[in-house]
């Protein structure tokens, strides 16, 4: 069974809705992470809505990964450029989005980001509920979750362009949110697999699928180091390591590039002396 594109493919007009949801949920998360006033309350209201409207209503397309796959099917199939413009125009877009913010976008804007948040959330509450040491059962080193990131972003392209299998369109879980939506359940029947097990894992690893999968969390890991706003530390610091010790991807230290911080805010929450900020060098 192969998943003809157009099956998942979509238009400006359909996407539009998760547009305005995407500019809406970054806009709102940028102002109140600039002004540290966000509480933990709207932080799961902003993954709420994240997954229930941008996930389960909009069948969470268009998503970060979907444009990727749509602009190598293209070039694997010699398709006209015109085509995957727009694709082109929106990975473009959310990865300026990185340059200039950081990883917002995956932050909160992205459903499966947000329903990989929640999860390693619903963990740490239940550690401290039964007082024990928070923290995650796999935390995988950077060296690691890079190598298997990029060797699975080769073997996408190699698989697309050069064997002309699309190997994303089987195993994107994006596509499994796309529940009541999609013309039948065995045509996402695979994504609904990748869903599934993405969610297991995120019970005992840190945001599995960006870390270890997803092609636009790859590219935009990149662009994340130069970010004109990120999260630093002032000058009240007192060294206490209590943000080193909770950040999930290693990215609290004070020369981190945050390229892998999805401003989850634990080590903000966590900081005695209200000494890390979101903003300019
Ligand atoms: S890394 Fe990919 S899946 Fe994760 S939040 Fe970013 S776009 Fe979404
Ligand atoms: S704990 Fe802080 S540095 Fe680590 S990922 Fe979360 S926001 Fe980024």
């Amino acid at each position: 069974m192969i998943f003809q594109a157009k099956k998942t493919s979509f238009d400006l007009v359909t996407a539009f809705p998760m547009f305005v949801l995407w500019i809406f949920i970054v806009l709102v998360c940028t102002y109140l992470i600039y002004k540290s006033k966000l509480a933990k309350k709207y932080k799961y209201l902003l993954y709420t809505i994240s997954i229930i409207i941008g996930g389960l209503v909009l069948g969470a397309i268009p998503n970060a990964v979907l444009p990727i796959q749509q602009i190598l099917m293209t070039i694997s199939n010699a398709g006209p450029i015109a085509q995957i413009i727009p694709m082109i125009v929106i990975v473009t877009l959310l990865l300026a989005s990185t340059l200039l913010i950081g990883r917002m976008f995956c932050g909160f804007a992205c459903p499966l980001g947000a329903l990989q948040e929640f999860i390693s959330n619903l963990r740490i509450k239940s550690s401290i509920k039964k007082q024990k040491e928070v923290k995650y059962y796999f935390k995988i080193p950077q060296k690691y979750s890079k190598i298997v990131r990029w060797a699975f972003f080769a073997l996408i392209i190699v698989t697309t362009i050069f064997v002309n299998f699309a190997l994303l369109q089987y195993i994107n879980p994006f596509l499994g949110l796309n529940l009541f939506k999609a013309a039948s359940l065995t045509v996402i029947l695979f994504p609904i697999i990748s869903l599934i097990l993405t969610i297991i894992l995120s019970f005992f690893i840190y945001r599995p699928w960006c870390q270890l999968f997803c092609p636009f969390g790859a590219t935009a890991s990149i662009l994340s180091r130069f970010s004109r706003y990120k999260y630093r530390r002032t000058d009240d610091c007192t060294q206490c390591e209590l943000c080193e010790q909770i950040c999930p991807t290693d990215e609290a230290y004070e020369d981190s590039s945050k390229s892998e911080c999805y401003l989850c805010g634990r080590c903000v929450d966590i900081c005695p002396q209200d000494a890390i900020k979101f903003g300019k060098k």
